[in-house]
């Protein structure tokens, strides 16, 4: 895959990721003010542990949009680098299929 190509599906994969955590953000701060609105006791309303679930779930969400950004931030430097598409293992180039669907891969199938 030639680099021009690399970087569109990365930024692409990019501007996504981010739009997802902005999304999570407003979505995290319905929560607090819901908390907020209904003054509940975390432990003992059965509400409360409806919003400290849905906060846990929202926070998973993001430390894995955060993750995800930080493996789009390490292929757009293997690109700028010239060493993107080269299994990590082998060395071999990565097929196009594959970086097509996984912009972020790092091994071939094999050594996936
Ligand atoms: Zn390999």
């Amino acid at each position: 895959m030639d680099d021009a190509r690399a970087r569109e599906l990365l930024l692409a994969l990019r501007a996504d990721t981010l739009g997802r955590l902005t999304g999570l953000g407003d979505a995290r701060q319905d929560v607090v003010d819901a908390a907020r609105g209904a003054n509940v006791d975390d432990e003992h309303d059965p509400e409360g542990t409806t919003i400290a679930f849905e906060r846990a779930q929202l926070e998973a969400l993001g430390a894995a949009a955060t993750r995800r950004l930080a493996e789009i931030d390490a292929a757009l430097a293997r690109v700028a680098a010239g060493t993107y598409g080269r299994c990590a293992v082998g060395g071999e180039p990565l097929d196009d299929a594959r970086l097509e669907a996984r912009p972020t891969a790092t091994t071939c199938v094999a050594h996936s």
